[in-house]
């Protein structure tokens, strides 16, 4: 076998080494996230994961226009500063960032005096110690860089209250502009001039100039590689990677240094490097980025939700679906709407905004999320008034001319953008070209509707966005972060620093997320994929939706619960007291039966050919090529029907058929993912597709060609299983009961139909008049049937009906649905597929009333005159809405669509889940939390659920 040839020496001649102040991960991104109790968990040891201290935002162009005094960007939520860390020891500040000598001048720190103004915490800065420092001094530069003359007195003799110069050449006066000088020059002089300038140098941004110096540095490519080895022999000085680059024989070193070190990297593992086109390739904490399994692309949301605990981070990623909506999510989606569209339409008036307002909260949507959440629309009109003054504000003071930040159009509104050069993913509030101080500039701009903090989760979002931009115009070096309560807006320029710390970040969460599970030939032992350490936050945790899953984790899997005071000796064992060793033996049972699914699904998934056309096992990729866009209206206020051609025939082309879903991208990749929808048509030359977006009025868009490929929802299934496990693992009377009957096996009911057998509990028996009502709907079946159906009557719990194909199990299911009606009980009626469910309801019409849920696209046209996307259509109240939810005695939907607002409330008295054999069993079990009592219908000899893991069946 010949052995690969090796580009670069193996030796690693280069002394540099990692600095001594770099801090844990956690330790910026939570309070106490990686202290001494969460150094002790043996099961989930804490990977040596390291970052860089936080560094403060550049200062830059943007730092003039925004409207708040500006904190620098601390990779550390607020809290974070309360509780001394490793960071915020003497010893461990970085030497490299803190210290750097020969100093032309140093400052040091008199005790914070409260009332200068100086920071908003003066407690913060004692903790931080020459950290914070920094941050302050750079902070109030920007201030004094501010037009307002009046200010720089002040700010002046404050500054002077807090430092006194140690050794310096200059006069602190020195250090501050002359008025007549720009912003620019300003800041390049005080950054010449500073002790610090050994850590900014490597920000974007500071000028024009030194952002083009750093670009150059940078290839414009990324290399796509596969490890091949990794070398720690020389820990910890630096990591040796050997890598083999894509479409290349030759392999490559590349050497990582600083906190790249620590990223928990193996053979076969793909990454994406970005770094100097050297002999040796060369990552360390100044240059270069290394994203880890960059085809898992992450949202962003999730990304920046690590920032405070990687844990939780972890498992909304896995329990998606599991954190209840709540009328912040309301009030957010609709103020996004409202400001997106007075954007748009560049309405400033209030009046209008009000008006906009009232429109908005009739749009069924919004109306259902209501109606889950049980909120009232006026209660809803009252919070977003508070909202109306502050957006009229910006907008009036932003869409026109003006010294600073001038919003010249908005290209995009939540533009769906994918990057799977840094594996993240994300939808951008509003796309908006700017004009600040001149200069043009598109740039993200993410709308915040809680209170004001600049956190920085938030600006964490806005600076990911911004590289994602990047992938398809001129790298916007920057966002627009603005909170609609108060109208504050910060410009965020996240800089090499921040942007290495998301990066590792992300690279963190993927490699927990892409873990796979181990399990022996006989499948007796195993190993679950682990998750990040808990943290410890007294007062978050308690809170946090993920707190079962999480304790669950800790007592089932990990095997270790912190002992006191940790926060978590006293919340596992209320978390989950109510729970037995068989509970834990299921969890985790399913968590790995869900492990190796997702790990099958991963493995055979095809979207990487989106953006990897020649790695598809099939020649032309899993979706249509080449296509023109001719036409485009809308279907909805959210929804436009798009008419694509093809020069090729379509007839026969099996990668799509109508109801699919599907992702259209342009066709030189650039935008990808533009858009998303179902396709309503397949004629020999060209496809319709109902889309999210109006693709044509996007200009950026003008003249391109499309593909579209069929949708994968990846972790879908698994996100709705695993929450309905944990529902099932929840201390009420509903989750109670069905774990008595579903995992302690309390008691077994099953009817076999055409058979002799037979087994079950009878309720208290059926009354001799309402046989008789229902005597005329039974006597269409033969006995077993009848049997079937009375018996379901009769139960209290549930009923299991097994029956062989041809047995009749459809009709049972029509006649008992029919029975049940005219009983005056109300029936939850359910299956896995569309199809299935459309089938019984086809046989239902004309004799019972029944609301259908799910997409209209995946509805039978027969069906669809009785389905909510229908009959909400037209309602405008959610009193109207209300009555239509209630007022059906029958409601139909998939097992996976039980996420409806009308399953959040409303209770049925039976639950019929047809196909529940062909159901996977944690699917079927979501939409039996929404009744008294259930009947399975199935044959458990016929194919079972599709699972895609041999090891998982
Ligand atoms: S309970 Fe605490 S440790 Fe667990 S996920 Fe939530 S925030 Fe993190």
């Amino acid at each position: 076998m010949v052995k690969p040839t090796v580009k670069a020496k193996r030796s690693d001649k280069q002394k540099s080494e990692p600095s001594k102040g770099q801090t844990r991960i956690s330790s910026f991104f939570g309070r106490n996230a990686q202290n001494e109790e969460n150094r002790c968990l043996p099961e989930t040891p804490p990977k040596p994961i390291t970052f860089e201290k936080p560094q403060e935002m550049s200062p830059d162009l943007f730092a003039s226009v925004s409207n708040t005094p500006q904190e620098p960007l601390q990779w550390s939520p607020d809290f974070a500063a309360e509780t001394p860390t490793r960071a915020n020891t003497k010893n461990d500040c970085d030497p490299e960032l803190v210290s750097i000598k020969p100093q032309p001048m140093r400052l040091m720190k008199r005790p914070a005096t409260k009332g200068t103004g100086i920071s908003p915490n003066p407690k913060k800065e004692v903790s931080n110690s020459k950290f914070t420092m920094r941050n302050v001094e750079v902070s109030h530069v920007r201030r004094c860089l501010t037009p307002k003359k009046e200010d720089r007195k002040m700010l002046l003799k404050e500054l002077e209250a807090q430092f006194i110069p140690e050794t310096t050449g200059k006069s602190l006066g020195d250090w501050f502009p002359k008025e007549e000088e720009t912003d620019n020059d300003l800041l390049e002089e005080f950054l010449n001039m500073s002790p610090f300038k050994d850590v900014t140098n490597n920000r974007r941004d500071l000028s024009s100039k030194k952002a083009s110096e750093i670009e150059k540095r940078l290839p414009q490519k990324y290399h796509r590689c596969t490890v091949v080895e990794v070398d720690r022999s020389e820990y910890p000085k630096s990591v040796r990677l050997l890598l083999r680059p894509e479409n290349e024989t030759q392999l490559q070193v590349c050497i990582l240094r600083s906190f790249w070190m620590e990223t928990p990297l193996k053979e076969g593992d793909t990454v994406n490097v970005e770094c100097q086109d050297t002999e040796e390739w060369v990552i360390d904490g100044t240059q270069g980025l290394l994203v880890l399994h960059p085809d898992c692309l992450m949202s962003g949301t999730s990304v920046v939700a690590g920032v405070f605990c990687r844990r939780k981070a972890v498992l909304n990623e896995l329990f998606k679906g599991y954190d209840p909506p709540n009328k912040h999510m309301v009030i957010g989606s609709l103020l996004h709407q409202v400001f997106q569209k007075a954007m748009k339409e560049r309405v400033s008036d209030e009046n209008m905004l009000r008006r906009s307002i009232e429109e908005a909260v009739k749009e069924p949507d919004i109306l259902s999320q209501l109606y889950a959440i049980s909120y009232s629309v006026s209660t809803l009109m009252e919070e977003a008034e508070a909202y109306i003054q502050p957006m009229s504000k910006w907008i009036q003071k932003h869409c026109r001319p003006n010294d600073t930040l001038q919003v010249l159009e908005v290209q995009d509104i939540e533009e769906n953008i994918w990057s799977p050069r840094f594996g993240v993913k994300g939808k951008v509030d509003l796309t908006v070209e700017v004009k600040i101080h001149g200069k043009k500039k598109v740039l993200p701009l993410e709308l915040k509707t809680g209170k004001a903090s600049f956190s920085a989760e938030h600006k964490g979002q806005v600076t990911l966005y911004s590289m994602m931009m990047a992938e398809r115009r001129n790298d916007p070096e920057g966002g627009i972060l603005l909170y609609l309560k108060d109208g504050s807006m910060e410009m965020v320029s996240g800089g090499e620093k921040e942007k290495q710390g998301l990066m590792q970040l992300r690279n963190d969460l993927a490699s927990h997320l892409n873990q796979k599970p181990i399990v022996d030939g006989e499948g007796s032992h195993h190993t679950l994929p682990t998750l990040p350490p808990v943290i410890s936050h007294p007062r978050a945790c308690p809170s946090c939706p993920q707190l079962l899953p999480c304790s669950i984790y800790q007592q089932s899997v990990e095997k270790f619960i912190p002992a006191p005071p940790h926060p978590m000796s006293d919340l596992v064992p209320q978390a989950i007291g109510h729970l037995k060793p068989e509970d834990f033996a299921f969890a985790t049972r399913w968590f790995l039966l869900c492990a190796l699914e997702d790990q099958a699904e991963r493995d055979s998934s095809q979207m990487h050919s989106l953006w990897m056309p020649h790695c598809s096992k099939e020649k032309e990729g899993p979706g249509l090529q080449n296509l023109s866009l001719k036409s485009s209206k809308p279907s909805s206020l959210l929804s436009h029907i798009h008419v694509f051609e093809s020069q090729m025939s379509l007839e026969t082309v099996d990668q799509v058929s109508v109801g699919d879903g599907v992702i259209v991208s342009t066709q030189d990749g650039m935008f990808l993912a533009v858009s998303m929808g179902t396709i309503t048509d397949l004629l020999p030359h060209s496809i319709v597709i109902n889309l999210d977006k109006d693709l044509l009025a996007l200009k950026e868009l003008n003249g391109k060609q499309f593909r579209a490929d069929k949708q994968e929802f990846l972790g879908s299934t698994r996100g709705i299983c695993l929450s309905n496990l944990m529902r099932l693992m929840e201390n009420d009377p509903v989750s109670t009961n069905l774990r008595q009957f579903i995992i302690h096996k309390y008691a077994l009911f099953c009817f076999i139909l055409m058979g002799n057998s037979m087994r079950s509990r009878k309720g208290k028996g059926l009354k001799k008049e309402i046989a008789t009502k229902c005597r005329d709907l039974l006597r269409g079946l033969n006995e077993p049937q009848q049997r079937a159906v009375l018996h379901s009557l009769l139960v209290e719990d549930f009923l299991l009906i097994k029956g062989m194909p041809g047995t009749g199990k459809t009709w049972t299911i029509v006649t008992l649905v029919n029975v049940c009606v005219r009983l005056g009980q109300t029936v939850l009626l359910t299956s896995y597929t569309h199809s299935a469910v459309d089938n019984i309801l086809l046989k239902l019409l004309g004799s019972v009333e029944f609301l259908r849920l799910g997409r209209a696209s995946r509805v039978h046209p027969q069906v669809l005159p009785h389905s909510e996307a229908v009959l909400a259509s037209s309602l405008s109240t959610l009193e109207e809405l209300e009555r239509l939810y209630m007022s059906k005695p029958v409601v139909a939907t998939t097992c996976l669509g039980v996420r409806h607002p009308l399953l959040t409330r409303r209770t049925f008295d039976v639950c019929i889940v047809d196909e529940a054999a062909q159901t996977l069993e944690l699917a079927a079990l979501g939409p039996l939390f929404s009744a008294r009592k259930f009947v399975l219908v199935g044959d458990s000899d016929q194919l079972p659920p599709v699972v895609k893991s041999h090891q998982a069946r």
